[in-house]
């Protein structure tokens, strides 16, 4: 494998800004990677090889021009989730009923990203419309977790980690509705965060559960997750729950957590997970991690969230009830799939027969239930209550924050669990957000970071912030993974197997 794709994104953006290494270098060593180990992983639904390039040689052309960089990630290549719109590509959302579907405007995101000189390889393996926890969903086959081809490289944005784990870019873009971002993250031993609702435009992201889904980067380092976030980050008018306020400061909240102690930061451990049980080696693994937060001078406190227990069901009545509603859009007219228009079907027979053909079974759960939570006689019951739960947690919350800085947890109860073991028990597979999916219910800033291997398998800690307040995280897993990195011998990511090569 080229050097080049073990770099950090960071240090990929210096070495093209001192003229080092080009651009055109660094994006076609990741696409040989890409055309070497995909197979194996499959990462990727669509590799963009001839605009990854163009922009690749835009960047250069800038830099042999003496302009300034357009952002401080100019020239790093990047995996974008294929729920994003792009234009002039795919996006299928990992589902039939979108296949071959080209959307004609970029996301916000996607536009900031191209604004930014970062290079968009290609997009990356989901789970159906973000629903699932391991890529098993996706209607274009799972995605497997470089530490363990076995394995799932958790979901719904698997194929965004694998791809940083299996070295195929250095940076990604996921999307977490109850822990899509973060859960993926830690079984595969990388970075990810789940910026402050409404502080990442949601325009071009295709909708699941629109007022819990958010973007957020994925990478291998903190500091590089910082500067992706700081990319594609900030009030944009064509999102109406976009938060016209100032990005947090993360960039610099990583420098100085990479320099500095926690003298002063109190952190609380959430005491309500761990009742349902972790796996011994993850329990182990956080139990030491928040033993390094100490030593590094954290003030360490017990806090007790007790309307977390009711996290999961609550998501389970609400992302379906908005999924339902969302997915509504799938009827056969607008967009991608139509089955069965051959002028002996009605319109409402189209619509169904390809709703029938074009969604996966687990699409299909949510929206019966989402459904059946929101018809009349029901909707008191189940939506309704669901909502309230909802304000019980972010009042757990409130006065969680009152006593502490940071709240850290596991971030799944379980290390990657094998390919198939969950797909036939719903609620196995559900029960690998429950760490994260209160921070999607309230709304506020959460990250995961990774914090030691359990049987050879990563372990993710996760860290939540208060709302607008996602420095905090930054800085106390910036300088969480320096000092973890100098106690265990270097950055866990170099310890991911070699994987075979294709020739
Ligand atoms: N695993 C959760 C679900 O299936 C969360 C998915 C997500 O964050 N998109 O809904």
């Amino acid at each position: 494998m080229s050097e080049l794709t073990r770099l950090d994104a960071a240090d990929i953006a210096a070495k093209v800004a001192a003229k080092e290494v080009s651009a055109v270098e660094v994006t076609q060593a990741h696409l040989d990677r890409i055309a070497a180990v995909d197979h194996a992983v499959h990462a990727f639904l669509h590799v963009d090889t001839d605009r990854a390039l163009a922009a690749a040689k835009a960047v250069d052309d800038d830099v042999a021009a003496g302009r300034p960089a357009a952002s401080p990630l100019a020239g790093v290549p990047l995996a974008l989730k294929d729920v994003l719109t792009m234009q002039g590509a795919p996006t299928t959302c990992g589902s039939k009923v979108l296949e071959h579907w080209q959307p004609p405007y970029d996301a916000t995101v996607t536009q900031r990203l191209r604004a930014a000189g970062v290079v968009i390889l290609g997009k990356t393996n989901m789970d159906e419309f973000a629903m699932g926890s391991s890529t098993e969903n996706s209607a274009f086959g799972p995605t497997r977790n470089p530490w363990d081809l076995d394995r799932i490289p958790g979901g719904s944005g698997g194929g965004s980690s694998a791809a940083l784990a299996a070295f195929e870019a250095p940076l990604a873009i996921g999307t977490d509705t109850g822990g899509s971002i973060r859960q993926p993250g830690a079984v595969t031993g990388t970075v990810g965060v789940k910026p402050t609702y409404g502080t990442v435009s949601r325009f071009g992201l295709v909708a699941f559960s629109s007022s819990l889904d958010q973007a957020g980067p994925c990478a291998r380092t903190v500091l590089d997750a910082a500067l992706l976030h700081e990319v594609i980050a900030g009030h944009d008018p064509l999102d109406s729950t976009s938060i016209d306020a100032p990005v947090p400061p993360v960039v610099a909240a990583a420098r100085e957590g990479a320099t500095g102690d926690l003298k002063g930061v109190k952190v609380g451990v959430v005491t309500e997970f761990a009742g349902d049980g972790y796996e011994h080696g993850v329990a182990e693994a956080f139990a030491a991690a928040v033993e390094q937060l100490r030593a590094l001078g954290a003030e360490i406190v017990e806090v007790s969230c007790p309307s977390f227990d009711l996290a999961l069901p609550a998501y389970y009545l609400i992302a379906p009830s908005e999924a339902s509603s969302n997915l509504a859009r799938f009827d056969a007219m607008r967009y991608g799939l139509r089955v069965g228009d051959d002028g002996g079907h009605s319109a409402e027979e189209v619509m169904s027969l390809t709703r029938a053909a074009g969604f996966g079974a687990e699409v299909k759960r949510r929206i019966m239930l989402g459904t059946y939570a929101l018809s009349a006689g029901y909707y008191d019951a189940y939506y309704g209550s669901a909502q309230k739960v909802r304000t019980l947690i972010m009042r757990d919350f409130d006065a969680a924050f009152a006593q502490v800085d940071v709240l850290v947890s596991p971030t799944t109860p379980t290390t990657a669990f094998k390919i198939g073991e969950r797909t036939a028990d719903p609620m196995a597979m559900y029960r690998a957000d429950l760490c994260t999916i209160p921070s999607n219910l309230a709304g506020n800033a959460a990250l995961s970071v990774p914090c030691g291997l359990a049987d050879g398998l990563p372990v993710g800690m996760q860290i939540m912030s208060p709302a607008l307040q996602d420095q905090r995280g930054y800085r106390v897993a910036a300088a969480y993974e320096l000092a973890r990195n100098a106690a265990q011998g270097g950055p866990l990511i170099n310890r991911v197997p070699e994987l075979e090569v294709a020739h």
